[in-house]
């Protein structure tokens, strides 16, 4: 069976991974136009100096069980993914893990871009993030709480100017550690008199992968051409719910699974109930979340990386 997965990201990465735990033979190819897999959700920690910025990319030439096609695809047809070489590349089952747009000038969500908001950080005695976008980058939040963490001196605020509702009540959750952390939120501009060396990061907007714009997803992340799957930011996002991290890992979860039953046994077992079946929405968002804004920051958990880089990663 040949599976082809487009964005070798968190979600890619741990699609792959949970895939073949349970279909050791699959034969798995990855089209990604970097040469590594970037861990994003490890920038907090190397913020918090648990590792090294560098060693957030993976090289994707130590694969040895994946293929990857350095290359990017450019369009979703019914017979598999267009690459930009003109290649058509199909498979049994196609999965287009390809996360979102960022729009925006400041990044923090690269690992390059991250390294350099480490660097303009470590100078600044005040350091500002400010909200003012309906879908707004998510993940500062970590980063906030580690650049006050590193720094006790340095005063961190995060000034939500406006966001869509959808995502208010995502901020209200974030109250209590932020403030165990020594962050502050507010609803007010950064003020006219400057209480230092200042550092104004505007969060850019999330937007849709232009790919996924035409896709329909349907609750078992399927869009309208055959076989073929949207996991990772841009599903969660059609799907109503926060593009988060451990929302892409349980997306890449729940579908490595139901395509390795189906596999199998030809049937393909999905714990549906778990979500679809929810009659309250905010109640299941509220639950979709609980790791990301009440466990502990990402800053304090440098097991995560380990896990990720010698169990996931490494075997692959
Ligand atoms: C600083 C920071 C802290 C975070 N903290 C948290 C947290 O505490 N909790 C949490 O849940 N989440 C957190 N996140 C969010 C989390 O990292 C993202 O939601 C997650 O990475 C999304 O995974 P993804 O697979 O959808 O996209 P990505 O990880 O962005 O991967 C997409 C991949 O697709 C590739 N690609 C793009 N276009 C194409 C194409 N046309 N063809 C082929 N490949 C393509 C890209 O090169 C990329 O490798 C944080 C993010 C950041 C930046």
């Amino acid at each position: 069976m040949r599976v082809v997965i487009a964005g070798g990201g968190i979600s890619g990465v741990y699609f792959a991974y949970k895939l073949l735990q349970e279909l050791p033979d699959a034969e798995v190819l990855l089209i990604e136009p970097k040469d590594y897999h970037e861990f994003t959700m490890g920038i907090p920690m190397a913020f918090a100096g648990l590792v090294e910025f560098k060693d957030l990319k993976m090289p994707l030439s130590s694969l040895r069980r994946i293929r990857h096609i350095k290359d990017q695809v450019v369009a979703v047809e019914p017979g598999g993914f267009r690459i930009s070489s003109g290649e058509l590349i199909n498979g049994d089952y196609k999965v287009l893990a390809i996360g979102s747009l960022r729009v925006g000038h400041d990044d923090f969500y690269t690992v390059e871009g991250a390294e350099n908001t480490y660097r303009l950080a470590a100078s600044a005695d005040v350091v500002r993030f400010i909200v003012d976008e309906a879908y707004p980058v998510m993940g500062f939040q970590e980063v906030a709480i580690a650049v006050k963490s590193v720094w006790k001196e340095k005063k961190v605020y995060v000034h939500v100017l406006y966001i869509h509702d959808d995502y208010r009540w995502l901020f209200n959750t974030y109250k209590d550690t932020f403030d165990k952390y020594g962050v502050a939120l507010t609803e007010d501009p950064p003020p006219i008199k400057t209480e230092g060396r200042e550092l104004h990061l505007f969060v850019p907007e999330l937007a849709q992968h232009p790919l996924a714009r035409g896709l329909r997803v349907t609750p078992l992340f399927e869009t309208q051409h055959p076989r073929t799957y949207l996991i990772g930011e841009s599903s969660l996002m059609k799907l109503g719910l926060p593009p988060i991290g451990w929302g892409a890992i349980w997306q890449a979860s729940a579908l490595a699974h139901a395509i390795a039953t189906e596999a199998k046994t030809g049937v393909a077992e999905y714990a549906v109930e778990e979500w679809s079946a929810v009659s309250d929405p905010d109640k299941f968002r509220q639950f979709f979340t609980y790791r990301m804004t009440r466990g502990v920051p990402l800053v304090s958990l440098k097991g995560l990386y380990d896990l990720w880089r010698n169990s996931i990663f490494a075997s692959l």
